[in-house]
């Protein structure tokens, strides 16, 4: 037939579709004393082309040092324990903040920043908006320090060569420390030195915006203008309730299952689409424009981190689309009666339960 993939119609769905599940915490990753780091990016997660994802894990005190990125921006999401970030901006400023469960940041691409967990610890998700980012291979302070002469080091900062003789000669990557002292209520007058614009975000403070079965945050550009390149989110989802069918005109998603037990489905077009099931730790990637919806399939309310590769959100829901054409041609369309079309909700993002 015209225009028809017979070939592609041949064989069974799935087996046409690499996987959009990937089960990142239950890797081992790069472990230390000071903390943990496990990382799925194109090599371990061929479909996440646009989205490069780490979760990290800080012991009491520890630092991820200072480093930047030269390919990608930077989007975190805290999980649980708190952390100090440092991040200094190409305009001179610098800004120093505490992080607690439920806050965000962002950092725009080849900003130089460090991580250090406070007394408790901490686990927090690390997203990039490039898929071919790997964070085993960032630029560190320790690393191009260890691979510079001494001489050039003497000069750069005026001080004697020999200084330099017990610095690291390998990047550190993650070190232990102790943790830091509280920050101070009221800084000096004048003592402040952050930019225009803040790279944090409290993400759970924000009102939810609600539906009749779950609820859902949004953190794009629109409120937290530093974020040019990404949106983040946190949907929950009663029990028995889905996010329905939708896409993304302009963004990958990816999504990390924080609680609950979820059944995603992708429809990638030409008759192809795949079911996988998610549990606590598993992420999920689906392609700019690929349909999809999740489905609550556990007792309790899924909770999922969601997060698009770009500033602003966007969706498109086949319920409201299809409810914003004439029925006569909706009808049409499937070769229904016009009162079957009539019949269908309109959009609610996230029905039923
Ligand atoms: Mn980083
Ligand atoms: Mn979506």
């Amino acid at each position: 037939m015209a225009g028809q993939d017979a070939a592609s119609l041949a064989h069974p769905h799935d087996e046409q579709l690499p996987s959009f599940r990937y089960a990142m915490e239950n890797q081992t990753g790069r472990v230390s004393a000071a903390g943990s780091a496990k990382e799925a990016n194109i090599d371990e997660f061929p479909v996440s082309e646009k989205i490069a994802a780490v979760s990290m894990r800080l012991e009491p005190g520890s630092i991820r040092e200072l480093h930047w990125h030269a390919i990608a921006a930077e989007w975190a999401y805290m999980l649980s324990g708190h952390c100090r970030i440092t991040v200094f901006s190409p305009d001179g400023t610098c800004e120093m903040a505490d992080f607690g469960p439920g806050d965000v940041w962002y950092f725009p691409r080849g900003y130089p920043h460090s991580i250090q967990a406070l007394a408790d610890g901490c686990h927090f998700i690390l997203t990039f908006d490039d898929g071919h980012f790997s964070e085993f291979g960032t630029f560190s302070l320790t690393d191009w320090v260890g691979h510079t002469p001494p001489e050039v080091l003497a000069e750069n900062f005026n001080v004697p060569a020999a200084t330099f003789q017990k610095f690291p000669k390998e990047e550190v990557y993650i070190v232990s420390s102790k943790a830091p002292p509280a920050l101070p209520a009221d800084s000096p007058p004048g003592s402040q030195h952050t930019g225009p614009l803040t790279h944090k975000f409290s993400l759970e403070a924000q009102q939810p915006r609600k539906f009749d079965g779950g609820f859902l945050r949004i953190v794009s550009q629109v409120e937290f203008p530093i974020s040019t390149t990404m949106t983040g989110a946190t949907m929950t989802i009663h029990p028995g309730a889905v996010r329905g069918l939708h896409w993304h005109p302009h963004a990958a998603e990816w999504q990390y299952v924080i609680a609950g037990k979820a059944r995603a489905t992708v429809f990638a077009s030409h008759g192809h689409a795949r079911t996988d099931e998610f549990t606590p730790g598993d992420i999920a990637y689906i392609p700019q424009g690929f349909g999809h919806y999740i489905e609550n399939i556990g007792n309790d309310d899924l909770q999922l981190l969601l997060v698009f590769n770009h500033g602003e959100y966007k969706s498109v829901d086949l319920a409201d689309w299809l409810a914003s054409n004439p029925r006569r041609l909706v009808a049409a369309n499937f070769g229904v009666p016009e009162d079957v079309i009539a019949r269908f909700a309109p959009g609610g993002t996230i029905v039923g339960s």
